[in-house]
């Protein structure tokens, strides 16, 4: 078997097993192989091993994949910086969005949805370590920001995206984690659809799913290390 199918298939099991540990149910958490940087043929590797989901970071370079691969049912999650001269392509041609963090994007996605989509799944990004040249919403203004998505009708909430700081001690980690899925639940209350806790890459997947991860975002592990970014200027 392909290499590529191999390593997905091993970090399926690892993050199974993790559910287990924590007693989660086994199916809980999902496995998001992240794609961007590398080409559509290793993705059709992985459609035809029965993964569907994908995620990509750069707005041209996933419409190129796309259209190689529209045989393909493929839902694509944008889990990048949205910019806003990107966002109608964003609307036009993805199903999830997890990096949302601003208001005026939101809207703009909301406006340029088309109306034969199914609403725009998003997630909110919380820059649950106050980092301060991180994206996302500080969280004590999540609950406001949900509201504010509330009115737009071609949005649906999901749930909360994070990528917590690098270098946090196990302790400052744990209460982070705790805080975003506690945040994420109380949410949930009001939006029963808010059902998603997109937290976990590579190196945390593990505490991740401890604290109620309901999906982790894997690139390098499943497709190996990645070239530099493209030119997001163009
Ligand atoms: C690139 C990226 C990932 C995957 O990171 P790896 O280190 O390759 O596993 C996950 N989430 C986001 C938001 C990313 O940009």
């Amino acid at each position: 078997m392909n290499n590529i199918v191999n390593r997905y298939n091993d970090i399926r099991t690892i993050v199974r097993n993790a559910a287990l540990c924590h007693k989660r149910a086994e199916d809980v958490v999902m496995l998001l192989p992240v794609s961007k940087r590398f080409p559509a043929t290793d993705i059709r590797l992985l459609a035809e091993a029965g993964c569907l989901q994908f995620g990509e970071n750069y707005v041209q370079e996933a419409l190129e994949k796309m259209a190689l691969l529209e045989d393909l049912e493929i839902v694509w999650h944008f889990i990048g910086p949205i910019q806003s001269n990107k966002t109608r392509d964003i609307a036009q041609h993805f199903e999830w969005v997890h990096g949302l963090d601003r208001i005026k994007i939101a809207k703009r996605l909301n406006e340029q949805r088309p109306a034969d989509m199914n609403p725009l799944q998003v997630c909110i990004q919380v820059n649950i370590s106050n980092e301060p040249q991180k994206a996302g919403v500080n969280i004590d203004d999540v609950v406001a920001f949900a509201g504010a998505l509330a009115a737009l009708p071609r949005i649906e909430l999901r749930g909360l995206m994070a990528i917590p700081a690098a270098t946090l001690t196990d302790s400052e980690r744990a209460e982070q984690y705790r805080t975003l899925k506690e945040a994420q639940l109380a949410l949930q209350h009001t939006y029963p659809r808010c059902d998603t806790l997109s937290l976990g890459m590579s190196d945390d997947l593990d505490t991740a799913i401890a604290y109620g991860s309901t999906l982790v975002r894997v690139g390098t592990a499943i497709f190996g290390a990645r070239q530099a970014p493209p030119d997001t200027s163009i």
